[in-house]
Order: structure tokens, then sequence, then C-alpha cells
């Protein structure tokens, strides 16, 4: 099989006609055989307002909202010159957002299922703009390559878990070799974070989700890498908008990066390594803006394994501590427990136990879900906790470093921490602290651990 190049360039890269541009410039200089494309920055954000507002009955606000993603698109095409076909294609989408837009003010309803749908349009149109700006900058560097625009919801099935559906990757694979041939020679451009059902419902991967899709689609091409190009230069050892010491990364495990993006470092979506170490593809992170800079390599193997690598935050957290004297020498309480946020599909951060009771991070979007707090509650007394964030500590043989655990709490003095967990993984140490303390207790660890 021919091995291809998959790059993905995020809403940054795509924020306008320039920024198209270069990344256009990024993906002929990398040999890309497919790109998949963010929407343009901020215009998820808008689309969701959109469903939002017109669910709530403001059509005025909805029409002034939909004419600002109208407006955006319009200039980088005007700036793009884009030719009368795309033009056709872009303004069947515009369209569809004010048709869509409409039905949902009419009915005041914005289910998942219609929700999807109207997120969508950012990733449809962006990539409609790019095929553009690729196909200028192949002519323009005499590269003999065809570009063609990819309805990603061809190819990335999933289930109908609206929000957060889940691929199925047997059938991408095999509709990737169907509808994705001759990558020799043609660069198809594609949209990120959007899939379908089988009865071609438009679904999302949840917010972020471009990476994940890039990642399936890579497995699904067989390719030999994947590219993440975003607005930094890599994987860095903390968020550099937290901490500006913090400095790229030129290698990182993938077991160590799958824990730094489930434990919260936005530059990777959570899933966007399950494919690549189940394929064994190696990913590269580096910055549309600088594609000069070295960047960062996540692989299964790495040169060096450092105690500490990087630091991770996540924000929103709660703690939920189900406490009842019946656990006292009992068995099934956690049975019970997991049992209910199975069922309500919920995912737990951390957790810790004690004889009598079981402490659980979870992200705060939990406590919208009642009937999962009025279940435990039929069994347990609960309590919850809220404004906290979760900070991990992510390297190599950290629960079995004799005299880590002081070392974190020198480092981050009179905050205090509210939960540990450590020992479940070699590669994590995480406690919980109050939200407004976290960027300082990051700072002051990335001092301790990483400036040194
Ligand atoms: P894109 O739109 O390209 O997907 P994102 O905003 O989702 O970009 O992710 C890039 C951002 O992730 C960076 O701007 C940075 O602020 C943030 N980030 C969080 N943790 C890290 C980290 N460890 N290394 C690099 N960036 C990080
Ligand atoms: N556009 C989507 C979002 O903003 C997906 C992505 O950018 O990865 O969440
Ligand atoms: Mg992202």
């Amino acid at each position: 099989m021919f091995a291809s190049v998959v790059s993905k360039f995020g809403g940054t890269s795509m924020g306008d006609a320039a920024c198209m541009r270069r990344s256009a410039q990024v993906a002929a200089r990398q040999g890309s055989s497919l790109v998949v494309v963010s929407a343009t920055s901020g215009t998820t954000n808008d689309l969701i307002a959109v469903g939002t507002i017109a669910q709530k009955g403001n059509w005025a606000e909805a029409k002034k909202l939909i004419k600002k993603i109208g407006e955006r698109h319009e200039k980088i095409a005007a700036e793009l010159d884009i030719d009368p076909a795309q033009r056709a294609q872009m303004e069947e989408l515009l369209e569809e957002l004010s048709s869509m837009a409409r039905g949902i003010f009419l009915l005041k309803d914005c289910a998942p299922k219609a929700m999807d749908n109207l997120m969508s349009l950012g990733e449809r149109l962006s990539s409609v703009l790019f095929v553009k700006a690729m196909s200028d900058q192949f002519r323009q560097e005499g590269i003999p390559r065809k570009v063609h625009w990819q309805d990603a919801r061809e190819v990335l099935k999933t289930d109908e878990q609206f929000g957060k559906a889940r691929p199925m990757t047997d059938k991408i694979k095999q509709l990737c070799q169907e509808k994705m041939t001759n990558l020799e020679s043609i660069s198809y451009v594609t949209q990120g974070f959007i899939g379908s059902t089988e009865e071609g419902a438009t679904t999302t991967l949840g917010r972020g989700g471009s990476d994940y899709s890039a990642a399936i689609l890579a497995e699904g091409v067989g390719a030999s890498t994947l590219e993440i190009w975003t607005d930094v230069p890599g994987i860095a050892t903390t968020d550099p908008r937290i901490c500006p010491a913090a400095r790229p990364i030129v290698e990182i495990s993938f077991k160590e990066a799958s824990e730094l993006a489930t434990f919260g470092a936005k530059v990777l979506h959570p899933a966007t390594l399950l494919p690549a170490i189940r394929s064994l593809i190696p990913v590269f992170v580096g910055s549309s803006f600088d594609a000069e800079q070295r960047g960062t390599w996540v692989r299964k193997e790495v040169a060096d394994s450092p105690l500490v690598r990087a630091l991770a935050l996540r924000r929103n957290q709660i703690l939920v501590t189900l406490s009842t004297p019946e656990m006292l020498h009992a068995h099934g309480f956690l049975a019970k427990t997991f049992k209910a946020f199975d069922d309500h599909k919920v995912s737990i951060d951390a957790i810790t136990t004690s004889e009598i009771s079981v402490s659980l991070t979870l992200d705060d979007s939990t406590l919208l879900n009642k009937k999962l707090l009025q279940e435990l509650a039929e069994f347990a007394e609960v309590k919850v906790e809220e404004n906290l964030a979760l900070i991990s500590l992510i390297g190599n043989s950290i629960n079995h470093t004799a005299g880590l655990a002081k070392n974190i709490f020198d480092a981050i003095g009179d905050i205090n921490v509210r939960m540990i967990c450590l020992g479940a993984s070699k590669h994590n140490f995480c406690f919980l602290v109050a939200q407004d303390k976290a960027e300082e207790a990051l700072r002051r660890l990335h001092r301790s651990f990483i400036e040194i």
C-alpha cells in the first residue's frame, strides 16, 4: 500500500485566507494525500450559539450570527477567489445553515441530532474553501497532484450517539479504501469532527474531535504518518498559555502523550492516539504558523524516559463522594456505583476509596445528569464538591519513585490538595486543587520539576 501522509489543520490554521494559504503550503511541502480540516476558528462556537438562541425563540439574534458566519466565509472566499462551482457549494451550505436555524426556531427544539447537523456546517464550509487554497498552491509549485473534496460523512461511519459519536473502525477502513483511491496522485480534503450514522444522519465526535477524525482516517487509509498542525510548535511541557516557560517536547511516547491528552492538554483530543497506537502510526505535532520549527514526535519507542516529562491541567472537575456504612465488610457497593456510571455513559477520571466511602472526580457537566445523582442517592449518601481542577504530572516510573510525593507537595507549598491519585499508573500522578489555585500550582510544579 502507498505510504501516505495524513495532515490535520486546526481552527486557527484555517482562521483566514492567509492562514489557509500557509496551511496549504505546509500540506504541499509534506506531500499530504489526505488533509483533514477543522472549522474556521470561532465558527463551531458560533454555530452552537445559533442553535441555542434559535431554540430560545430569538430569531433576530440568530439571524445576526448567521450573517456574521456567512460574512466570515464570504471574505475568505473572495480573497482566495474561489471557482464558480466552489461558490455554488458554499452558497448551498450557507442556505442549509439558514434553513436549519429557521427549523430549530420554529420547533423551539435543538435536539442533539439537529445540533450535530448544524455544527457540521463549520467543517463543511472550511473544507470547500481549503480545496481552492490547496489547488492554487499545487499549481504555483507545479505539483502534478489533483485536489478532491471528500464528504467525511461518506466514510466516517459512527454509532448514533449524537454529540459524541463512536466511529465504526472496520466499516471506515473499508470505505476509505473504496472512496479515497489513487493517493499517489490525488490529495483529498475532508472535514474533521463529523461523520454519519449508517442511515446517513450527521454526527459529531465531540468538541476538538478533528484530531480524532484525522487519526481514524489515517488508520483507514493505512497512512505512514499522521500530522497534527496547530498554533503551537508541538506538544509542550505544559500549556504555554498558562506557563510561558513551557518548552516544546521533541519526542514523547504514546503512553505519556495519551495520559497528557486524557488529563487535559487540549493540544490533542483525548482519543486521537487510540488509532495511532492500534496501527502503530507515528504522530507529528507542529505549528502551521512556523512549520520550520522542530515540533514533537509521538511514537511507541522513544530515546529517553524522564520521571516527569509534562504537566496537565483539567478544569471544571467535581468531586463526588459516596458513603455508606453498609460498605464496611460488604461487597457489591463498587459494582453498583460503577454500573450507575456505566448506565449513564459518564466516565470517571480519578478515584480513591476507603472502607466506607468512594470519591470520584468527574467532569462538571455530570451535574446536569440529575437522574444519575438520584440513582446514586438511592444506595449512598452523596456529597458533591465543585470548582475543582485536576493537576497531573506525566512521566515514567511515577509510582515507583521514592520521595516524589514529598517533592510535589513541597513544590506547591500552601496550596491545599483535595484528593490524590497515585499508584495505578506508572505514567501519571494526579491530584485535585481548587480551580482558582490550579494555574499557580501548575507554574510552581513546572519551576521545580521542569525548569531545573
Ligand atoms: P487546534 O484548533 O489546532 O486543534 P487547539 O486550541 O485545540 O488547537 O489546541 C492547541 C492549544 O492547546 C494550544 O494553543 C495550547 O494553548 C493548548 N495546550 C494545552 N496543553 C498544551 C501542551 N502541553 N502543549 C501544547 N499546547 C497545549
Ligand atoms: N470544530 C470543532 C470544535 O471546535 C472540532 C475541532 O476543531 O477539532 O470543537
Ligand atoms: Mg484541537
